[in-house]
């Protein structure tokens, strides 16, 4: 793949960072469904994951264009972010709607690596996708939050210091709009742990580091509400654009990683005396994700380019995540069908990432509900739920 790319240089130190985390890497954290601190931290101390964070913080004030092609470049070499992109994308809510004094406390912290803000609370198991249904409260007392509740799957609990909490501060029957009364707490949870907070993971098909959490009267502090309360259901819809940029981004990198894999196996694998790669069955599917990985890509430049010109793309972000994903996953399937038998083989690293790759059919947003959005939002359509 020859065609222009943007931030080369940036690209071509996180590729070379990722080559000190082969496959056998990855299999490994797999298979014990371990973190993968060492990568997290390699690529904390490189400054990739501060990318976003501005240098007055102590970040290096790049463009959301470098974030997406730092975790588009993990992903291409056959390693996985989502142990770590949450920070790049939660901290966009601190840094729009926290107070000077927040940002100058949290952002510098997280932008040297000394502080983890790697969880985002929002999914109840109740609610699910019906987010304004969230159960979990906070109610203001001397000075504290009491918060009670659960969330579920909510991701690298277990290795963050801080939560960005989404919970209801307003009873939903007593406000006018059901998107009211929501607010986000910054959580420190380390002072919490195992006593009003409580974390139970949850093993999944891939290795993500998902848990549960479980608040009893746990306090947090007045000062870390971010913004206005009442007003968080609008602070986490406007972080919302970036993480999905951030996750089509990385689904491309998939899709380049299975793409790249099948076109050269495909060369070099004989059977019946010939290269498998000169049967059309073989070649169209290869040729198809590619094809779909490119459209994907147009739309994700597009949605970057207007991000960073100041908009708020939410079509082409949107738009942009669900193409990402199903190119991923149809690039999945050309490969593994590709490998054939090997296909399945955990050492050549297919069907962890096939694996791997699934997970943004559903999450953050699931492919219907980015069709209801461009149904309703674009096209005009009544609203479906
Ligand atoms: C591994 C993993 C990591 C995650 N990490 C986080 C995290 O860090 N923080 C966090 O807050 N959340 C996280 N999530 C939650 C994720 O965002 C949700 O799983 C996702 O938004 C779907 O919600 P749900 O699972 O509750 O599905 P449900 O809302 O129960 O929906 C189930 C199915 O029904 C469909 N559906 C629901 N309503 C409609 C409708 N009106 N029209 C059409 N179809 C509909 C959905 O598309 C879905 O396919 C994670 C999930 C997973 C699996």
């Amino acid at each position: 793949m020859t065609y222009e790319l943007d931030h080369l240089e940036i690209r071509e130190s996180v590729a070379r960072l990722c080559a000190d985390f082969p496959g056998e890497y990855w299999r490994r954290s797999d298979r014990d469904q371990a973190y993968p601190t060492e990568f997290v931290t390699a690529l904390t101390e490189a400054g990739f994951l501060g990318a976003l964070i501005p240098e007055e913080y102590g970040g290096s004030g790049l463009p959301i264009s470098a974030a997406a092609a730092i975790l588009e470049e993990v992903h291409r070499s056959g390693g996985n972010a989502g142990a770590c992109h949450a920070q790049m994308y939660t901290m966009g809510t601190v840094l729009r709607h926290g107070s000077e004094a927040q940002k100058q406390k949290y952002l510098p912290a997280i932008a040297e690596g000394s502080l983890r803000l790697q969880a985002f609370g929002v999914t109840e198991p109740t609610s699910g996708t019906d987010t304004t249904a969230l159960r979990t409260t906070a109610k203001l007392e001397d000075g504290h939050y009491v918060v009670n509740g659960q969330k579920i799957w909510t991701s690298r609990a277990e290795h963050s210091d801080l939560m960005l909490l989404l919970c209801r501060t307003t009873p939903r029957d007593q406000v006018a709009k059901k998107t009211d009364g929501l607010s986000v707490l910054l959580v420190d949870m380390r002072e919490a742990l195992g006593d009003t907070l409580n974390i139970r993971p949850i093993r999944t098909m891939m290795n993500h580091s998902t848990t549960e959490v479980f608040f009893d009267n746990m306090k947090v502090p007045a000062e870390n509400l971010i913004g206005e309360e009442g007003k968080g259901f609008r602070y986490i819809l406007s972080g919302m654009n970036a993480e999905r940029i951030l996750i089509s981004a990385e689904c491309i990198g998939d899709a380049k990683w299975f793409i790249e894999k099948s076109s050269s196996y495909a060369q070099e694998r004989n059977v019946f005396g010939r290269p498998i790669g000169q049967n059309q069955g073989i070649q169209f599917p290869i040729a198809k994700a590619y094809s779909d990985m490119r459209a994907a890509e147009l739309m994700l430049r597009e949605a970057i380019r207007l991000y960073e010109a100041g908009g708020n793309p939410g079509e082409e972000a949107n738009l942009a995540k669900m193409l990402g994903a199903d190119a991923s996953w149809a690039a999945a399937e050309a490969c593994v069908q590709t490998f054939g038998g090997f296909g399945f083989a955990e050492e050549y690293d297919i069907e962890r990432k096939f694996r791997e790759c699934r997970l943004y059919q559903v999450a953050p947003i699931s492919t219907n509900l980015v069709l209801s959005y461009i149904a309703e939002h674009v096209l005009g359509m009544p609203r479906s739920y």
